[in-house]
């Protein structure tokens, strides 16, 4: 599915894993809420590239 805001998102987007999700924020939210995480975007650099996106590693 394309997305209108896809390249603004990525703008902001600060996920260092490659995914099809991308840039997508409401997939990307989906995927993660289902498994008890959180988008990229909540966690600083360090913490983000653990790619332990659980609620509990913020
Ligand atoms: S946060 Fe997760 S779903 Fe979103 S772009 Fe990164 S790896 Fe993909």
């Amino acid at each position: 599915m394309d997305c209108k805001n896809k390249d603004k998102n990525l703008t902001m987007c600060n996920c260092t894993y490659e995914c099809s999700r991308k840039g997508i924020c409401c997939e990307c939210l989906h995927y993660h809420r289902k498994r008890g995480e959180l988008p990229a975007c909540y966690f600083n650099k360090e913490k983000e590239a653990t790619y332990d996106r659980r609620i509990n590693n913020i």
